[in-house]
């Protein structure tokens, strides 16, 4: 039977080799982590995901694990309200909604954990490739071992190893930020309504909203060029004078309960290949996205998809020179829908940005709000529906 390694348990990882193990399809899946409660794996679902999901036959696992419809978004510039807009944004589709990305990923690996031919191997990083003359065929683990494959997939992330070890190089955007987390418990206040609030004073801002498991999270956004010393600043004090009122009374009462943050570096770009004979690269790792309008996660469930599509048929012959054939179809698909959302991502920054940089533009468009409101509104909202809904069509066929 064909072998299939997979590496790294995230979103694109977990659910292809769970596609493809239901298919009678061998799948060993490596994960270097213990366990998936990392402190921070995003939650944020476009309905491009979440239609996904349904196709993978996951939508009855989400309503059994922690989840939360987003209900509206703010913006707040200067402590004034610029615009809202509700969900789902005048779509039909569902609302963007937020799930426990630890509590999704148990619940996938339930399932792949029901087929015969699947494996985890938990706890043990991938260290190396194995090749024979030019084709991968396997991998080294951290302990010394060696699995053979017939397929190598490297889901391992935007600072992939696989990605490395293959010699596959990375196109990255330059970032201007990183992004530091934090968790605080919410208020009763904030639990009628879920709104993510995108917050802009000076030349600071974060985005925050109520997780998926109740708790308040703050992505505040780290500029390169910042003169702060994360580690040392009065956080309580730093929220609180960069929010309106209401918000900013809420991180002072919180003031003790504000867990330390934690550094999430944002790496994004594209590989210009994402295969080499034996070996293909998805997700994150193929293309590391922005934290810009959750797409990360979307986008690996639809690469997931795509690459089941292609790859099923093939791995039921066991014919390797057909399955390397087939490898840069897959990123062909994807590729396109790829790039125009890491383009729209990169527009939604650069508009930031320059609201950010200059400090005329900031005033201007906080203190005429009421009278640009709608057209503000509206441009947003016309970006908005492409990073929803997707690109491309996206439909499991295997
Ligand atoms: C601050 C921030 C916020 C974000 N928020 C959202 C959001 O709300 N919604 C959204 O859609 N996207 C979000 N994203 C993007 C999203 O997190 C990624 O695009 C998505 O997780 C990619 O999934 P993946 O499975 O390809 O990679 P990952 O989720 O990174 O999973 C890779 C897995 O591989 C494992 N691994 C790594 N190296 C090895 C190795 N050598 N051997 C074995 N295993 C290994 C890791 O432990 C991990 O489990 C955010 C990103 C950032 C930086």
């Amino acid at each position: 039977m064909t072998q299939v390694v997979m590496i790294g348990a995230g979103p694109t990882g977990l659910t292809l080799a769970m596609l493809l193990a239901k298919r009678g399809i061998a799948v060993k899946l490596i994960e270097a982590s213990r366990s998936f409660r990392r402190i921070f794996r995003g939650e944020g679902l476009m309905p491009s995901g979440l239609a996904a999901i349904a196709q993978m036959g996951l939508s009855d696992a989400i309503e059994q694990i922690p989840h939360r419809a987003i209900d509206a978004w703010e913006f707040y510039i200067e402590n004034r309200p610029i615009f809202r807009v509700d969900e789902p944004m005048e779509s039909e589709g569902p609302p963007c909604t937020l799930i426990s990305q630890p509590a999704f990923l148990e619940a996938v690996l339930e399932q792949a954990n029901e087929c015969k031919s699947f494996e985890l191997i938990q706890g043990n990083a991938v260290q190396d490739l194995l090749w024979q003359g030019d084709r991968v065929s396997g991998v080294k683990l951290g302990d010394g071992r060696a699995i053979a494959a017939d397929l190598v997939i490297g889901a391992d992330g935007r600072n992939s190893v696989v990605r490395q070890r293959a010699n596959l190089a990375l196109d990255r955007e330059a970032q201007s930020f990183d992004v530091l987390w934090f968790k605080l418990p919410t208020s009763p206040q904030f639990a009628k309504e879920n709104v993510f609030y995108a917050i802009l004073k000076g030349k600071e801002g974060f985005g925050a909203f109520q997780s998926s498991e109740g708790n308040f999270q703050v992505g505040w956004s780290l500029h390169k060029d910042d003169p702060l010393d994360w580690q040392q600043i009065d956080w309580a004090g730093k929220l609180a004078s960069t929010s309106p009122d209401w918000l900013a009374a809420h991180f002072r009462q919180q003031k003790d309960a504000i867990e330390r943050p934690l550094l999430l570096s944002v790496v994004v770009g594209r590989c210009p290949q994402w295969h080499v004979p034996g070996l293909l690269l998805l997700g994150d790792a193929a293309h590391p996205m922005s934290p810009i309008r959750a797409q990360g996660i979307n986008m690996a469930l639809r690469d997931a998809i795509v690459a089941a599509n292609h790859l099923v048929p093939l791995l039921q012959q066991s014919n390797w020179a057909a399955i390397d054939a087939v490898l840069p179809r897959i990123q062909a698909e994807r590729e396109p829908e790829i790039i125009q959302t890491q383009k729209l991502q990169q527009a939604e920054v650069a508009q930031g940005e320059l609201i950010r940089n200059v400090p005329l533009l900031r005033h201007a468009v906080s203190r005429l709000a009421p009278f640009i409101r709608s057209r503000v509104r509206q441009s947003w909202l016309e970006r908005q529906l492409k990073l929803r809904q997707g690109f491309a069509q996206v439909v499991l066929k295997v």
